[in-house]
């Protein structure tokens, strides 16, 4: 294994295995900012914590009995109230059905079409369907005891819903369990959510690496937070590590460009991260040449991918032909999501990189380092490298790098 492999490896090690889950506000999301910061530090890069308030939030226990037997295939909602209730079930499959019912003391069982999709969370702003605030705003109306939502497919539960300021208990279920409460609509069923909510706090880390020609600088970022429940070694300590990478080869080297390095936390809460970067940074008065983002790469059975939004075409025709030089590594469509879109959506031009593979290991306990290929996450980091050297010589007046100790080398080792 090269040694950039064995770094890469080292690092998304103690975030998967050390710090492990790291949703914001837990323990293991400080464990994780510590150890990036220490990264940065050592790196001899400036380095700025943005710290702000988020929601803690924790699940004690969860279940539901029927005919006073507990049956498995429950998961509750990430930011649940808690509620112990006895009381019967009220089943649901449309807007209409929910539009008409009396929910009041009863149990919301939710299926078929008021379930396909999770339910987007209120102050999400970035894309928040109608559909979904319709049936949040009915939910809240007719004030259920708490709702179950079955989950559509028979894979691990993923928590239908995660919002902090919705105030109904609830949780998701398996079709199984959905399909034994559906059948048990004649008998009361007990519904039991143990859970503490508190205000914690997070932060963004950002680390700077000043240019000597210019005060414009390239951002490079990665997401370190996780949904609840899943080590995250792919969404995305395989991003945060590439990060971490760069920063240790890019640290003290002199540069003509500036780099800044923002590890976002909250990124998969309601984008809470990105919205304290922005308004402590003002993208449009700053001179932001591009911002790559790194989020989800080097699975073992996928393709590294990357694209541009906005920016010129001879940026997008530039790391189409850098990309080109990695076999494994295809290009895709843009995706508006995570950090690179809210660089984009203030028009700074973004290049996100991801990978495509096993799609739904993503917010699993699944999501382990056994699905990581260090070859793979080396050719991110590679690309990444040779994409910053396109920034740093060609894109200021065409002016080329005074000498060859100023120019970066595309490779760490040799
Ligand atoms: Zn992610």
């Amino acid at each position: 294994m090269q040694i950039s492999e064995s770094n890469l490896m080292k690092h998304l090690q103690f975030l998967c295995s050390r710090a492990g889950s790291r949703p914001i506000g837990t323990e293991g999301n400080e464990m994780a900012a510590s150890y990036i910061e220490q990264v940065f530090h050592s790196a001899g890069l400036e380095v700025e914590s943005q710290i702000f308030e988020c929601p803690r939030w924790q699940i004690d226990e969860v279940f539901v009995e029927i005919n006073n037997q507990r049956i498995s295939g429950i998961r509750a909602n990430t930011s649940s109230m808690s509620c112990d209730v006895v009381t019967f079930v009220s089943p649901l499959s449309t807007i209409g059905e929910l539009e008409e019912a009396d929910l009041t003391g009863k149990i919301a069982l939710l299926y078929g079409g008021l379930t396909k999709e999770p339910l987007t969370a209120k102050g999400f702003k970035i894309y928040n369907p109608d559909r979904d605030q319709h049936i949040i705003r009915l939910l809240e109306e007719k004030q259920p005891a708490a709702i179950l939502l079955v989950y559509s497919k028979l894979s691990t539960l993923q928590p239908l819903i995660a919002d902090w300021d919705f105030h109904i208990p609830s949780a998701t279920v398996s079709p199984i369990l959905g399909r034994a409460l559906l059948s048990n609509i004649e008998n009361e069923v007990r519904v039991r959510i143990n859970s503490t909510k508190q205000i914690g706090s997070t932060r963004n880390i950002i680390a700077r690496k000043r240019g000597t020609r210019t005060t414009d600088r390239i951002i490079l970022c990665a997401h370190y937070d996780t949904a609840f429940g899943t080590p995250g070694a792919f969404d995305n300590a395989s991003g945060v590590a590439v990060l971490l990478s760069l920063a240790e080869e890019f640290g003290r080297r002199q540069l003509e460009v500036g780099l800044e390095f923002v590890a976002f936390s909250s990124e998969e809460y309601i984008g809470y991260g990105d919205q304290i970067f922005i308004a402590h940074n003002k993208l449009t008065e700053d001179q932001t040449i591009a911002a790559l983002n790194i989020d989800g790469v080097g699975q073992l059975l996928g393709n590294n991918t990357v694209t541009v939004m906005g920016g010129s075409e001879s940026l997008r025709e530039a790391v189409a032909e850098l990309a080109d030089d990695y076999r494994s590594t295809i290009w895709t469509n843009p995706w508006y999501e995570s950090n690179h879109y809210t660089f984009f959506s203030h028009g700074v031009p973004s290049i996100p990189f991801s990978c495509n593979g096993i799609t739904d290991l993503i917010h699993t306990e699944e999501d382990t380092i056994g699905w990581i290929s260090p070859e793979r996450m080396n050719d991110a980091l590679s690309l990444v490298v040779r994409l910053l050297i396109y920034f740093n010589i060609n894109l200021h007046n065409g002016a080329e790098s005074s000498t060859s100790e100023n120019r970066i080398s595309p490779y760490r080792h040799g």
